[in-house]
């Protein structure tokens, strides 16, 4: 068996160093709990960034890989596969009923709804919206989408045509719009940005600018949907539909698999030679996103996400009133952010060292994001393990 200091060493030569990494390997992960190389447990309350949302080796998803690694793991897009139009149909009925691409990522998902709003809404339009505090990805186009200069530093010139506004800001929103518009792309709950909810009457406008305008709405719902908020979709909160939704992280359970659905008429601009993705929509990675669609469904995960939710709020409402650096918790279903008053990466590598995962996010708010199958039992513990933390860092001191 490798040990700890075995991998390190051999990260520190041949991985490239672009992540700040903790220092210990995991070897081992179900549902909410992990476990290192040295066989420490861990709670883990923000699975694979988000991404493993419906915990860690749920055994329906880990049972589809293996059934469908026997039989067919990827076949290009030269031919038609079972899965992939499976998927497609239950993505299009759980949303507006529109038409899917898929891909990868998260990143790739958006590159590849932003052609298409190009494309469709051509005539010269170019220009696509975004919100600051906004995150969309890392290649080119979705790093310039991704209103927030630390993202750019080192890497200009973005690419043209991008147009930055406040988010939730109606009026900026106005201001900003012209007929050179062929997208408005935002989240409806901003993520890494720090848990920030949309206001219903702010997706609305713009919806109806983009009508006016006739350009296209592209919902981010990479980290906020496939029922991280207690609905299947991040808009279905609010109401307010798009014309083109981007989904990752949670789709596939933990396995690699981006999407996007898109109205059918929008959808039809995207002809054979404009786009592609070489792995897009392969059996395996299908598999994992259906079983992890059948998991949510047979196992109420919906209203699992509410009630837990309720559980969540409450307890974590109860250490704002005890600890002072929380200012408030904010979000929807189990996309909750606690906003703290001064930097969280203490709180966070103490509860680390206690056994817990949880993320901290720019610098002042803590991401609470468990699986939608999370118990009672395991929030409780997570959060008596966030209190002692918090009594440990002296946050009550820290106002
Ligand atoms: C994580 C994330 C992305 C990027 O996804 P990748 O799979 O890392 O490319 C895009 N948008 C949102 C809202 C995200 O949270």
């Amino acid at each position: 068996m490798v040990t700890t200091t075995e991998v390190l060493d051999q990260f520190k030569k041949y991985v490239i160093g672009n992540y700040n990494r903790l220092n210990q390997v995991i070897v081992k992960g179900e549902g909410c709990r992990l476990w290192d190389a040295d066989g420490k447990e861990y709670l883990d309350m923000f699975p694979g960034w988000a991404t493993s949302i419906i915990g860690h080796c749920h055994p329906k998803v880990v049972e589809a890989l293996r059934h469908q690694a026997g039989e067919l793991i990827h076949i290009d897009n030269t031919f038609y596969n079972v899965l992939q139009g499976q998927l497609a149909q239950r993505l299009s009925e759980l949303s507006f009923g529109g038409q899917c691409f898929f891909c990868n990522s998260g990143a790739e998902a958006n590159e590849g709804a932003m052609k298409l709003a190009r494309r469709h809404t051509a005539k010269n339009k170019y220009k696509i919206i975004t919100a600051e505090g906004g995150f969309h990805g890392r290649t080119f186009a979705t790093m310039t989408a991704t209103a927030q200069p630390k993202y750019h530093q080192g890497f200009l010139p973005l690419m043209p045509g991008f147009v930055y506004v406040p988010y939730n800001d109606i009026d900026a929103l106005k201001a900003a719009f012209d007929d050179d518009v062929a997208a408005v792309l935002l989240e409806p709950i901003q993520g890494e940005g720090g848990i920030n909810v949309a206001d219903a009457a702010y997706l609305q406008t713009v919806r109806d600018l983009c009508d006016k305008h006739g350009a296209l709405a592209v919902w981010d719902e990479v980290q906020c949907g496939m029922g991280r908020t207690g609905k299947w979709f991040g808009y279905q909160v609010t109401g307010v539909e798009p014309d083109i939704m981007t989904l990752a992280k949670g789709l596939g359970g933990g396995v690699a698999i981006g999407a996007f659905v898109a109205r059918s008429d929008v959808a039809a601009s995207l002809v054979p030679g404009t786009h592609a993705s070489t792995f897009g929509g392969n059996p395996l990675a299908c598999a994992a996103a259906l079983a992890t669609i059948a998991a949510i469904e047979e196992e109420n995960m919906l209203a699992n996400v509410e009630a837990m939710s309720r559980i969540a709020r409450e307890k974590l409402n109860q250490l704002a009133t005890k600890y002072p650096i929380i200012d408030h918790v904010r979000g929807v279903g189990l996309m909750l952010g606690i906003q703290l008053n001064a930097p969280g990466a203490d709180i966070v590598a103490r509860c680390w060292a206690n056994g817990l995962r949880i993320n901290c996010t720019h610098d002042t708010v803590l991401r609470f994001m468990p699986p939608l199958n999370v118990k009672a039992e395991e929030i409780n513990r997570a959060i008596t393990i966030m209190d002692e933390a918090l009594a440990q860092s002296n946050g009550g001191a820290l106002s």
